[in-house]
C-alpha cells in the first residue's frame, strides 16, 4: 500500500490495565476512544506484554491482596523498576506511593513514587466530592475532578513533582519519572488530558 512503511513502525503500543479489581473498565474505554489497543492485566504473562500500565481506583487493599494472590506484585514492581509508564488514579495512587498512611494492618503498596499519601484522607463526612482544578502542566482549562473516598499526598520526595494542588494546598496530582497518579478519577469525567499525558509517556518510551 502506497506510504505503508511496514508493520513495526505501524503498530500502536499495547496498554494494560490492571484489572483485578476496581473501575478498570473505565480506564479501558477511555484509552480506547484515544486510539489506543488495550489488555487487561491480572497475570504476569500479561503484564510482560504491555508498553504501559494503568492502575485503577477501587479499593488499594483489595487490589493489594489480589495482586500479591495472584503473584503479580512482585513483577509489577519489577517493571516500574525498569521504566514501564505507569499512571494510578486514587487507589491506583496508593499503591504506587512508597508510604501509605492510615493502611490497613498488613497492607503493602507497591512503591515507586517518593511520596507518604494518606487514604480516605477527606473522612466520612466528605469522603467523595467534586472540584475544578487547575493543572499548568496539562494547558490552562481547569480540569473537573471527581473524588471518591481520595487520598491526598503529603509528602513528597525530591524528585517529584506536584502538578495539582486544592484551594488548601494539598496535593492531588503528581509525576515522578515514569509515574504518574492521580487522587482523582479523570476516567469518569470525559477529559481525557491525564490519559492523553501517559499515552505519550508511552509512545516518547518505545
Ligand atoms: N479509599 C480507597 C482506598 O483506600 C480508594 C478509593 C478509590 O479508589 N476511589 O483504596
Amino acid at each position: 500500500m502506497a506510504g505503508s512503511s511496514g508493520p513495526i513502525e505501524h503498530t500502536a503500543p499495547i496498554v494494560g490495565v490492571l484489572a483485578l479489581q476496581g473501575d478498570f473498565r473505565e480506564h479501558i474505554a477511555v484509552l480506547q476512544s484515544l486510539g489506543a489497543e488495550v489488555r487487561p492485566v491480572r497475570r504476569p504473562e500479561e503484564l510482560a506484554q504491555v508498553a504501559g500500565l494503568v492502575i485503577p481506583g477501587g479499593e488499594s487493599s483489595v487490589m493489594d491482596k489480589l495482586s500479591r494472590m495472584f503473584g503479580l506484585a512482585e513483577p509489577l514492581k519489577g517493571a516500574i523498576r525498569s521504566g514501564l509508564p505507569v499512571y494510578g488514579t486514587c487507589a491506583g495512587l496508593i499503591m504506587l506511593a512508597d508510604r501509605v498512611l492510615d493502611a490497613i494492618a498488613g497492607q503493602q503498596s507497591l512503591g515507586g513514587l517518593d511520596i507518604s499519601v494518606r487514604r480516605n484522607a477527606f473522612g466520612s463526612q466528605r469522603d467523595s466530592f467534586e472540584t475544578d482544578l487547575q493543572i499548568p502542566a496539562l494547558g490552562q482549562h481547569p480540569m473537573h475532578a471527581v473524588f471518591i473516598r481520595a487520598p491526598v499526598v503529603e509528602h513528597l520526595g525530591e524528585g517529584v513533582t506536584s502538578l495539582a494542588t486544592l484551594d488548601d494546598g494539598r496535593v492531588v496530582a503528581v509525576k515522578q519519572g515514569n509515574l504518574l497518579g492521580t487522587s482523582f478519577h479523570p476516567e469518569m469525567t470525559g477529559d481525557t488530558r491525564f490519559h492523553e499525558h501517559f499515552l505519550n509517556m508511552v509512545r516518547s518510551r518505545c
